[in-house]
């Protein structure tokens, strides 16, 4: 067997080997994930039906390395409406753990960890976010606080 098909194969069984990976073979290619995709109807590169479909095809790579994996909301809606309960959401998320462990996580995604980590928030507080903050009636936020951290440093092995 050629050594793509069988990266393919190995990519495939690991996605089909989570709980909702198991039903991925149930996608008939209705289309209605993507017809009710608030993301999709925004940016329509972003297509939930065509990333199941290269997902059942193994198509690791283009998936994998491709921005669309992270353009998903998590909204939830195709999950809602999938006749055949297929989960487009929790698979994309999937996908994103793959692609992170093979390092591909966008340079924007590492920084909100980042500063999630040092901060407990994805950004920063800063002067102007007070300002808004006051124009709002609501209080004044610590700036530049190192708040201890949420999510521990991973240990080295
Ligand atoms: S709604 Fe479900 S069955 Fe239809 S294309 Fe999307 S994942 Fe496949
Ligand atoms: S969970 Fe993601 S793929 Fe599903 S409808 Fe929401 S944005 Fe679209």
């Amino acid at each position: 067997m050629p050594e793509t098909l069988n990266r393919s194969s190995e990519f495939l069984r690991r996605v089909m080997a989570t709980e909702t990976g198991k039903k991925l073979a149930r996608c008939f290619a209705c289309g209605t994930c993507s017809s009710g995709c608030p993301v999709h109807a925004q940016k329509p590169e972003f297509d939930p039906r065509k990333i199941i479909r290269m997902t059942l095809l193994g198509l690791e790579d283009n998936l994998l390395k491709s921005k669309e994996i992270w353009m998903c909301s998590t909204c939830y809606t195709c999950r809602e409406r999938c006749p055949q309960e297929v989960g487009c959401a929790e698979i994309i998320i999937e996908l994103r753990n793959i692609a992170a462990e093979m390092g591909y996580t966008p340079e924007a995604f590492k920084m909100q960890m980042e500063a999630l980590r040092k901060f407990g928030r994805v950004y920063e507080i800063e002067d102007f976010d007070n300002k808004k903050r006051a124009k709002m009636g609501l209080s004044e936020l610590e700036t530049k606080a190192r708040i201890e951290p949420l999510i521990p440093e991973k240990e080295e092995r």
